[in-house]
C-alpha cells in the first residue's frame, strides 16, 4: 500500500521537533518566560525593508498572470542573468546564466544535484559535524552517505581520514562552510588541501568527483571572515545556495544551483540537473520571489544582531566553564556535552527549559548544538540555567 522506508522517514520525529514540542507544553504550563528555545534554526532577525518593498512594486508593477503564472522550468532567465552577475561582481567567477538552476532553497538544490549526479551504487562524502538531512537526501539520490570525522579541537575534517574514506564510487563531496552545527568556516588553507586530496583522487580512480559547496551561511559571517568561493578553486564545482538565511526567507523557499562551466562534462551536468528538477518536481520555483530577488540582489539581512548574540552566548558560556569553538559563521554554537551521552545532557537540560539539540544526528556525538538566531534578552535570561546545569555536574 505505501513505501516502507518513506513511511519510516514520515513517523520519526525529529529530536529538534520533540524539543520544540515539548517547549510548548512548558510554556503552557509554567510561562513562556521558563523556555529558553535553542532548538530550531529560523531566523529571528527580520528580512530586510527592502524585500516587502520589492512585493508590493512587483504586485502594483506587474499583472497577476506575469507575477503569479509559471516561469521557465530553470527559473526567469532575467532572474538568472541577475545571479549571474552578483557571481561574477563578488567573486571574479564566470557561471552562466544558462548553468543557474533556481530552486526551492537549499534542500531543494541539493537534492536535484545529489539526483543529477548519482548513478549505481555512488557514494557520496560530508565532513563531520553535518546537516543530519545530507543523509535523507543522498538516501532519495539511491547513493551512500561517508562520512569524515573532525579535530574536536579546530572542528575542522581529518583530512587524512577524508583521505582514506575516497574511493572509485564517490562522486561528489559535500562541503559546508560556514558550517551547520558548528559555525565553522573552512579557511583557504584547509580548501586548499581538500582540493589537492580530490585531485589526487581523480588520478588515481581515473574520475571527476565534484565538489557540491552548500552554502546557506555564506553572508552569515563575523570578525571579517574570508569564506573561499569554491568554483574559484576546484573546476568541478557546484554550488547550492539559499536565500533562506541570507534574506531571512526560510518560508519563501528560494535558491537556486550554480553549475562551474568548467566542471567536466558541464553540459551534460546542466541537463541532468534540469532532468533531476523535472523528475522530483521540482521546476520554476516561486515566481514572485524569483523576481523579489532580482530587484534585491544586493540587499543584506543586518548580521549584528546574530554577532552580539554570539558574543553574549559564547562570551558567558566560556565564563561558565563550558567548552566551545567560538562561531565564525552561521547562528550556531556547538558545546561539548557535560556528559558523555549528549542525549541525557540534553535532557538534564530541559528540566531547566534550556532546548538544545544533541549532536549525535550531526555525527557528532558528546556535543550539543544552540541555535542563537533567537532574541537576545533571552540569552541574557537563559545564562542563569546554563550555570544551573553546570552545577549539577560539578556535584
Ligand atoms: N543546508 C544546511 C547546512 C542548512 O542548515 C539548511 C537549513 O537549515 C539547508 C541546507 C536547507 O536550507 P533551505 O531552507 O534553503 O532549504
Amino acid at each position: 500500500m505505501y513505501n516502507e522506508k518513506m513511511y519510516k522517514l514520515g513517523s520519526k520525529r525529529s529530536v529538534i521537533r520533540e524539543l520544540f514540542e515539548y517547549g510548548k507544553k512548558r510554556a503552557a504550563e509554567m510561562g513562556k518566560d521558563s523556555v529558553f528555545d535553542y532548538s530550531l534554526g529560523n531566523p529571528n532577525v527580520p528580512a530586510p525593508k527592502e524585500i516587502n518593498e520589492a512585493i508590493i512594486e512587483l504586485l502594483n508593477e506587474l499583472d497577476s498572470i506575469e507575477v503569479h503564472g509559471y516561469t521557465s522550468a530553470p527559473g526567469n532567465l532575467s532572474t538568472r542573468q541577475i545571479i549571474s552577475k552578483n557571481i561574477k561582481d563578488r567573486f571574479n567567477c564566470d557561471i552562466p546564466a544558462n548553468n543557474i538552476y533556481i530552486t526551492s532553497g537549499a534542500a531543494a538544490a541539493l537534492t536535484i544535484t545529489l539526483n543529477a549526479l548519482s548513478t549505481n551504487e555512488s557514494d557520496f562524502i560530508t565532513f563531520a559535524p553535518f546537516f543530519p538531512e545530507y543523509k535523507v537526501f543522498t538516501g532519495a539520490a539511491r547513493a551512500r552517505l561517508k562520512v569524515v570525522p573532525f579535530n574536536e579541537n579546530t572542528f575542522m575534517p581529518d583530512l587524512d581520514a577524508f583521505e582514506k574514506v575516497i574511493g572509485p564510487k564517490t562522486k561528489g563531496v559535500i562541503i559546508n562552510s560556514p558550517n551547520n552545527p558548528s559555525g565553522v568556516v573552512y579557511d583557504e588553507e584547509t580548501i586548499k588541501k581538500i582540493v589537492d586530496i580530490i585531485k589526487r583522487a581523480n588520478e588515481r580512480f581515473e574520475t571527476n568527483i565534484a565538489i557540491i559547496s552548500d552554502e546557506p551561511y555564506r553572508e552569515l559571517v563575523y570578525d571579517n571572515t574570508f569564506v573561499p568561493y569554491l568554483p574559484n578553486y576546484y573546476d568541478n564545482t557546484i554550488v547550492c545556495y539559499s536565500y533562506s538565511k541570507s534574506l531571512s526567507l526560510p518560508g519563501e523557499r528560494i535558491g537556486y544551483i550554480a553549475v562551474s562551466p568548467k566542471l567536466h562534462m558541464a553540459d551534460a551536468i546542466v541537463l541532468a540537473v534540469a532532468g533531476a528538477g523535472r523528475s522530483l518536481g521540482y521546476v520554476c520555483a516561486s515566481s514572485l520571489f524569483q523576481r523579489v530577488i532580482e530587484k534585491c540582489i544586493d540587499v543584506q539581512v543586518d548580521i549584528n544582531a546574530y554577532k552580539k548574540n554570539r558574543d553574549l552566548i559564547y562570551n558567558s558560556l566560556t565564563k561558565i566553564g563550558y567548552h566551545c569553538i567560538k562561531p565564525q559563521g552561521a547562528f550556531y554554537l556547538f558545546v561539548k556535552s557535560l556528559e558523555e551521552d549528549a542525549t541525557a545532557f540534553s535532557d538534564k537540560a530541559k528540566t531547566l527549559g534550556l532546548l538544545i539539540v544533541p549532536g549525535d544526528d550531526f555525527g557528532a556525538p558528546g556535543f550539543v548544538r544552540l541555535a542563537y538566531c533567537v532574541s537576545y534578552d533571552m540569552i541574557g535570561r537563559s545564562i542563569e540555567a546554563f550555570q544551573k546545569l553546570y552545577e549539577m555536574y560539578q556535584q
